[in-house]
């Protein structure tokens, strides 16, 4: 069986773990602090915060922001639970939109969900291909006249419109007019989970690129405090002699990452430009090739002018499937020996948004999409010939079930 998505693990990603295993210090400290200056650095900001997942790092941005009920969060239907879930956590509101062909989220629909009770846009890097960020942020901008800072929110006060919060769980690496994802939202949130395109088993961060107002070594010390029980000194700072003594200024979070976890992301950090991002990219040219040639077929957006993917997910569209048969195919496929994978049930397919009131109607394209969508295997490791074991599968599948 192909697998879909195993993570690249080496002697080297074993000996980086072993080594700070045998340093004696393995939650948050000196590796996890080179990792988050390495990260700024690749994005090309003054600060990055890493943290254990991209959902508490992300679900902390509401919270820092001051995000709470009759508050609401625009993002688009098409993408992960984590996206929403989040707002929920915070007793915000999903504003949910639809989405454009290329699985991005509709910039005209999010002009017309926006209302003065707005206080969060979530555009979504769905497969790796960067949202239209610049069209999120000017929409974002035409907001300052109907924006209310909640009462005793600074940073709402300071920004006196939505933050826009991306959701680069799929898109590290990636990069808008030749700039890699993380300067262009207000904030950018990256995943490090075990399947995404750089990994340090769970994990993720938080890149910066607020306005001047913001200063960037404050808002890093509000995430690291947070993220550790509201506590004025990590286990770091107090393991200095006679530096026992801290505060605790408010009732923090417990959500920092391990040094075990920067250890691994260390080492695919250091080759990601190098070996993961060019071997992904010719994985998917590869099926690219073989798939647009097919009118069958619809192929994904891997770049236009302005955007390039980070190639985290092959997103295959059957042309005349609908949900059944796609499912159909999905079970020829595995009977040929290749995993796949559906990217994502939109969010009104679930019980607890649907429940909710969250209609599928709403969001006619997101089902049209989601319908006929099936994601290909997408790794480091897989070879050339895997690859094409796992287009003549695709393509007898749909053959089979099609006709
Ligand atoms: C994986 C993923 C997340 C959640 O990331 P975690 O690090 O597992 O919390 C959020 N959004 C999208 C689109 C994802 O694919």
């Amino acid at each position: 069986m192909i697998p879909f998505s195993p993570p690249r693990i080496d002697e080297r990603t074993v000996e980086a773990v072993a080594e700070a295993l045998r340093s004696g210090w393995i939650t948050t400290g000196p590796r996890t602090k080179e990792f988050e200056r390495q990260l700024a650095s690749y994005c090309g900001v003054e600060r990055v915060v890493a943290l254990n997942s991209w959902t508490n790092a992300c679900e902390l941005v509401l919270r820092w922001f001051g995000i709470g009920p009759g508050d609401e969060v625009i993002l688009p239907a098409y993408t992960y639970c984590a996206s929403a879930n989040i707002v929920e956590h915070v007793g915000a509101i999903p504003v949910l939109v639809d989405i454009l062909d290329d699985f991005t989220l509709d910039p005209d629909d999010v002009a017309r969900k926006l209302s003065p009770a707005t206080k969060c846009i979530m555009p979504v890097d769905v497969g790796g291909l960067p949202a239209r960020i610049d069209k999120i942020m000017a929409l974002a901008e035409g907001q300052r006249a109907s924006f209310h800072p909640a009462a005793g929110s600074i940073p709402q006060e300071l920004l006196g419109r939505p933050l826009v919060l991306s959701d680069a769980a799929h898109s590290f690496g990636a990069r808008i007019g030749g700039r890699p994802v993380g300067s262009q939202a207000d904030i950018t949130g990256f995943s490090f989970h075990a399947v995404k395109n750089l990994t340090t088993a769970e994990g993720g961060a938080l890149a910066f690129h607020l306005p001047e107002a913001f200063d960037a070594e404050e808002l890093y010390r509000w995430f690291n405090v947070m993220s550790l029980h509201g506590q004025s000194k990590d286990a770091l700072a107090k393991n200095q002699p006679g530096a026992w003594r801290y505060d605790v200024t408010a009732p923090g979070y417990k959500c920092n990452m391990t040094d075990l976890q920067a250890a691994i992301g260390l080492v695919e950090l250091e080759r990601y430009d190098r070996e993961t991002l060019p071997r992904r990219r010719a994985i998917c040219e590869r099926y690219q090739a073989a798939f647009s040639s097919d009118e069958r077929f619809l192929e994904p957006v891997l770049m236009d002018e302005g955007r390039t993917s980070s190639f985290h997910l092959y997103m295959l569209r059957v042309r005349e499937a609908g949900e059944e048969q796609r499912d159909a195919i999905i079970t020829a496929i595995a009977e040929r020996g290749v995993s796949v994978n559906v990217h994502f049930q939109p969010l009104p397919l679930l019980s607890h948004y649907r429940d909710r009131g969250y209609a599928i109607g709403d969001v006619p394209n997101a089902y049209r999409q989601y319908a006929r969508e099936i994601s290909l295997p997408v790794y480091y490791d897989l070879s050339d010939d895997q690859v094409d074991q796992v287009i003549t599968a695709v393509k007898e599948a749909v053959q089979e079930v099609l006709g």
